[in-house]
């Protein structure tokens, strides 16, 4: 069944490019990128099968089982152009493939000094060769790391200031994981980039891996009133987990006196948040946003935009704004 799809695919990969960008490719005399135009195809279309299962499955869902109705659905097609923005341009996939040589000159570098990189497959013999095994436990020391990353991100204010961008929508739905600043994204896909290649990820599993989180991603976001029971809920983040971490109040502000801090960090295993003390599995459906967007006297009605260009300028003010003084 898989490897039937896995076939399909390539068809159509194979039959896109000829047809579609190869043409383009030589018309605009750029025949000497036609490989890397191949590659971008498969990222291009791997893309364009995930927005289309993401509404297929997701959708319908958001539909029967609502938290909320959706009022601002402005807001809502904006984090689809986000959404298809990354996806389709497969920027994670292009910075890993542009760290690889970069990281390969400095793994030689190092080897002709006599020190060796960590590697899983020294660590644990077999473990890149196990398909499914290997997959798995680069997907936990991956996620690992991300845990790390995003509560960094609530933790320095500068970066608060960038990632609360991510925060500011109060209609959640699914796509507004994507829903980031650019700088803050380049910033996670470069850290997570170089630790996967660090570890021994091949390219191929790099696609699989990015895939597989962000479609978890998407879940997470979506406007469903969802969970998975009292042990799925520790096992794997679900909408209700990861809806807390949006919620005024509790998942990313703490005592008000311009602390940061949080709960519900994890990107796809709740272990890291449990482990590290910062998970809330209080069985609620919040309302979602950032308290300074809030009308005065709960907030004072900062203005976060409301198109993807003002997005982008409001959330490096911010930035700037919140290095010099603390979060208000
Ligand atoms: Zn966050
Ligand atoms: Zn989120």
């Amino acid at each position: 069944m898989i490897q039937t799809l896995v076939d399909q695919f390539g068809a159509l990969h194979g039959w896109f490019y000829e047809a579609v960008v190869q043409p383009a490719v030589f018309a605009l005399q750029l025949g000497e990128y036609a490989e890397e135009a191949f590659e971008g195809t498969e990222w291009f279309l791997i893309g364009v099968a995930e927005l289309f299962l993401l509404y297929a499955l997701l959708r319908p869902l958001e539909a029967l089982f609502p938290v909320q109705r959706i009022t601002d659905r402005g807001a809502r097609w904006n984090d689809f152009i986000y959404t298809a923005l990354h996806r389709l341009g497969a920027f994670t996939v292009l910075i890993f493939f542009i760290l690889a040589p970069i990281l390969d000159s400095l793994t030689a570098l190092l080897h002709l000094q006599g020190v060796e990189p960590f590697n899983l497959e020294t660590l644990w013999p077999g473990a890149a060769t196990n398909p499914v095994g290997g997959f798995l436990i680069y997907l936990v020391v991956l996620d690992f790391f991300d845990y790390w990353y995003h509560r960094a991100s609530h933790q320095f204010h500068w970066w608060w200031g960038l990632h609360s961008l991510h925060h500011s929508q109060r209609d959640m739905n699914l796509w507004s994981d994507n829903r980031n600043h650019l700088l803050d994204d380049f910033l996670r896909d470069v850290y997570l980039g170089c630790i996967a290649l660090a570890i021994g990820v091949e390219p191929g599993q790099y696609i699989l891996l990015t895939v597989a989180s962000r479609m978890l991603q998407s879940l997470q976001h979506a406007n469903v009133r969802l969970h998975f029971g009292a042990i799925g809920e520790r096992l794997v983040v679900s909408p209700r987990f990861h809806r807390l971490h949006h919620a005024i109040g509790v998942g990313h502000e703490s005592d008000g006196r311009g602390t940061l801090g949080g709960h519900n960090f994890a990107v796809l295993f709740p272990i890291w948040d449990i482990v590290f003390r910062t998970a809330d599995f209080s069985p609620r459906f919040e309302i979602t946003g950032v308290r300074d967007q809030l009308s005065p006297p709960q907030g004072s009605g900062r203005d976060y935009g409301r198109g993807f260009w003002s997005q982008q300028w409001l959330g490096l003010k911010r930035m700037v704004e919140f290095a010099r003084k603390p979060v208000p």
